[in-house]
């Protein structure tokens, strides 16, 4: 996890932003999602996903998609620490993404493929079930590219019936 994180904190001084630095693990149960309005230079949305310890992180300049089959470009960005899924606040100007960041919208998700995320991950093929305030139902991330992903609302699809 540590290594996994290195590109985060190489990024960031933390003697100058509030953000985590990434030393808290939690006792793992149902995994989260999280989507932060980040008000840096470009105003954008980091979509989050909790997947072996760290938050695998894609920046949304347009927003999450609401309607069914509306699709978003989602460039990923370095993992986070799970702490992340809980900050808010401002990144001092001149830090990296200096701007605020707040939490649009927090909550779990299942995993709708019938193999391990992280291998759906690598597959660049996920497909999720997301339980938020805001976010509720199927999306698929659908890699296409180096580093670019479609985020895709789907159809309500639940393995919970
Ligand atoms: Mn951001």
């Amino acid at each position: 996890m540590a290594l996994k994180l290195l590109a985060y904190r190489k990024k960031r001084n933390f003697k100058k932003t509030p953000e985590p630095s990434g030393t808290k693990k939690r006792a793992v149960k149902k995994p989260l999602f999280v989507v932060q309005k980040h008000y840096a230079s470009h105003l954008h949305y980091d979509f989050r996903l909790e997947m072996e310890g760290v938050l695998k992180s894609w920046a949304v300049p347009k927003g999450i998609p609401t309607k069914t089959a509306e699709k978003r470009l989602a460039i990923e960005t370095e993992d986070h620490p799970l702490e992340y899924a809980y900050f808010k606040g401002v990144i001092p100007e001149g830090q990296y993404g200096a701007g605020r960041v707040e939490i649009w919208d927090r909550g779990t998700f299942i995993n709708l493929k019938e193999i391990p995320l992280k291998k759906s991950y690598r597959n660049g093929r996920m497909e999720l079930e997301l339980k938020g305030k805001k976010l509720k139902g199927a999306f698929a991330l659908i890699h296409f590219r180096e580093k670019q992903w479609l985020l895709i609302k789907m159809k309500k699809r639940s393995l919970e019936g």
